[in-house]
């Protein structure tokens, strides 16, 4: 089941994705949230509502899609996290997680632009999984911890690449408002197995990136644990995986985004993310 967060007018609501609709979830006795996506009688009574509200679907190409967490508490974001990446950048494997943060107010929607700030020279691409916590969670186990999690979406992690070593860490780099596109589903963690899944990044229609999250370095389960270990998440915060190989800097020769290029980050089971790039 594809969760959207869309909208036909003003007001943004939930649905769920079927094939090239979506039926919309106004009728639901409760609100949609993340924590309710960890509820599998939840996901049940939503299936059913989808059933009976069939009619009132609408085909996606007359629904702006939303990013389904607009305004994450926080994102926590892993460096490092697939074999192919550590190997472009002759890095070794790492013992523990590379942890960094990327501002809330980054979030932005599918098919909306990817601001280029006029400093930003360096601006690159990264395909991850998001993974969207819908229980609070402080030191849960790896055995434990998709107990935690709501669910599983696509981000384009957004990079520039002269503020990231210039500074020597990363939150400027990756902070820019409009550098975390998110979406265009929400897949609950009981339809999904997220470190089984291919992952691309498509720019201009050339495929950049080409993995699966099998090659994880440390996968959805233990990076749940290991954050939990350090800080307390909670419903509606974001955990973005990590890259595998293939960014635009790392290429010989880089190939950096442009004015007018646009970036399909697509996840399967997900969806494809599509965002294009325009400058400041
Ligand atoms: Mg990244």
């Amino acid at each position: 089941m594809q969760f959207v967060r869309y909208t036909t007018g003003s007001t943004p609501q939930w649905g769920v994705r079927r094939d090239d609709e979506i039926v919309p979830l106004a009728g639901l006795r409760e609100d949609v949230t993340y924590q309710q996506l960890t509820d599998g009688g939840f996901l049940n009574v939503v299936e059913d509502a989808a059933d009976a509200a069939a009619e009132q679907a609408v085909p996606v190409e007359k629904a702006r899609l939303l990013a389904p967490v607009p305004r994450p508490g926080k994102i926590v974001c892993v460096g490092l996290n697939y074999h192919d990446h550590a190997e472009e950048q002759d890095k070794g494997v790492p013992e523990r997680p590379l942890l960094f943060g990327k501002s809330d107010t980054s979030v932005t929607n599918p098919g909306d632009p990817i601001v280029n700030p006029s400093e930003v020279e360096e601006l690159d691409y990264e395909v991850e999984l998001g993974v969207v916590i819908g229980r609070t969670a402080k030191d849960v186990n790896a055995s434990e911890a998709r107990e935690y999690v709501a669910g599983y979406t696509a981000i384009n992690d957004v990079s520039a690449r002269d503020a990231q070593f210039e500074d020597g860490q990363y939150l400027r780099g990756k902070s820019y408002d409009t550098f975390a596109p998110m979406g265009p589903t929400l897949v609950p963690d009981e339809h999904i197995d997220p470190n089984t899944l291919d992952v691309a990044c498509r720019v201009n229609g050339e495929t950049l990136q080409e993995s699966n999250t099998e090659q994880f370095i440390f996968d959805v389960n233990e990076v749940v644990e290991y954050i939990s270990g350090i800080m307390t998440l909670r419903p509606g915060d974001v955990i973005s995986t990590g890259t595998p190989g293939g960014v635009g800097i790392f290429r010989d020769p880089p190939e950096l985004l442009e004015a007018g290029d646009e970036i399909d980050v697509e996840i399967e089971g997900i969806g494809t993310l599509t965002n294009h790039v325009v400058d400041e």
